[in-house]
C-alpha cells in the first residue's frame, strides 16, 4: 500500500540520511526502482512530473500499474506515489487519482498566493493524510520545456511557508535540474543553514540530484537536506545502456529484437543508478 511520506523523512531528518525521490517513466523505470528499494531495504519515492503523467496515460493509469506492482512483486518497504512540481489543479487531480503524496510548485507566484495556494492544499492533503511539499525560491535548469536560473530561497520565506504545516520543503540553494553546467557556483551551504536554522525539524528537499558532487550530497545532508530528487541520471544510464545495445547490433541477433530482451540493458542500469544512489543517501537498510 502506497504511504504519504511523512513519516519516512520525519525518520530520515532525525537519522541524518536522505530517501530519493526517483522520477518513473514507464512499466520498466517503475519496476526497476522499486525492486531496487526492496533488494536494499531502503523507503523510496516514485517521482511522476505532470508531463511523465501524461506521457503515461494519466494519474489513474500511474496508480493502478504502481499499485499493482506493489501486489505481484511483493513489495515491502515504505513507498510514496509523489506528483512533482505541481501545479494546483495536477495536485487536485493527483489527490483524486490515488497518490500519496503532492508537491505544489508555487515558486513562480508571489508569496502570498503561494502561501494562499498551499494553504488550501495543506487542508486537503490533511484530511487525506497525504503529505505534501512546497517550494520556495525556483530551481535552476531545464523541467518540462521551462529553464530557470538556480537562485536561492530567502530563509524568511521559507519559514513562512514551513510554519503553515507542509510536510516538506523545497528551497532553492543554486541547484539545478538537468546536467549541471561547467562554470556552475556550486551549491549554497550558507543560505541552506540559514532555512535549517529557520525551519528546524522540516525535512527539506533538494531537486536537481543528477551530477552534484559526492562530498556536497553529504554536507547538505548534514545540514537538514532529507530527500533528494533524482531524475536525469536515470535517464543517461538507460540512455547510454540502449545505445550500446543496438551499438553492438544484439537486436540483430537471435530474438533480441524482443522489447523484454532490448529494454533489459537500460532496466539493469537505472538499477545500478539507484542502487547508488541510495547507497550515497545513507537510505540502505533504514527501511
Ligand atoms: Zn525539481
Amino acid at each position: 500500500m502506497l504511504v504519504s511520506a511523512k513519516e519516512m523523512l520525519t525518520k530520515a531528518k532525525e537519522g541524518h540520511y536522505a530517501v530519493g525521490q526517483f522520477n518513473i517513466n514507464n512499466l520498466e523505470w517503475t519496476k526497476a526502482v522499486l525492486l531496487t528499494a526492496e533488494e536494499l531495504k531502503s523507503p523510496v519515492i516514485l517521482g511522476v512530473s505532470e508531463g511523465a503523467g501524461k506521457y503515461m496515460c494519466g494519474y489513474k493509469t500511474v496508480v493502478g500499474m504502481v499499485n499493482g506492482m506493489l501486489e505481484s512483486l511483493k513489495i515491502t518497504v515504505p513507498v510514496a506515489l509523489h506528483l512533482d512540481h505541481g501545479s494546483y489543479d495536477g495536485c487536485l487531480a493527483c489527490i483524486d487519482a490515488g497518490f500519496s503524496s503532492v508537491m505544489f510548485d508555487g515558486s513562480h507566484y508571489s508569496i502570498e498566493e503561494n502561501i494562499a495556494k498551499t494553504t488550501e492544499l495543506i487542508k486537503i492533503t490533511r484530511e487525506k493524510g497525504m503529505s505534501l511539499e512546497a517550494e520556495v525560491g525556483s530551481i535552476g535548469g531545464e523541467e518540462d520545456g521551462v529553464i530557470g536560473m538556480g537562485e536561492c530561497a530567502d530563509p524568511d520565506e521559507c519559514k513562512m511557508i514551513a510554519d503553515l504545516g507542509v510536510t516538506m520543503l523545497a528551497a532553492g540553494i543554486g541547484n539545478i535540474h538537468g546536467k549541471y553546467p561547467e562554470n556552475w557556483a556550486g551549491l549554497s551551504f550558507e543560505t541552506l543553514d540559514a532555512i535549517q536554522k529557520k525551519t528546524g525539524a522540516m525535512p527539506l528537499v533538494l531537486h536537481g540530484g543528477t551530477g552534484i558532487p559526492a562530498d556536497m550530497i553529504k554536507k547538505a545532508i548534514s545540514l537538514g537536506v532529507s530527500k533528494i530528487n533524482v531524475n536525469t541520471e536515470c535517464q543517461l544510464s538507460f540512455a547510454a545502456a540502449t545505445r550500446k545495445y543496438i551499438e553492438e547490433g544484439k537486436d540483430l541477433v537471435g530474438k533480441g529484437f524482443d522489447p523484454r530482451k532490448l529494454l533489459a540493458p537500460g532496466f539493469e542500469a537505472i538499477k545500478a543508478t539507484v542502487k547508488e544512489k541510495m547507497e550515497l543517501f545513507g537510505s540502505v537498510g533504514k527501511a
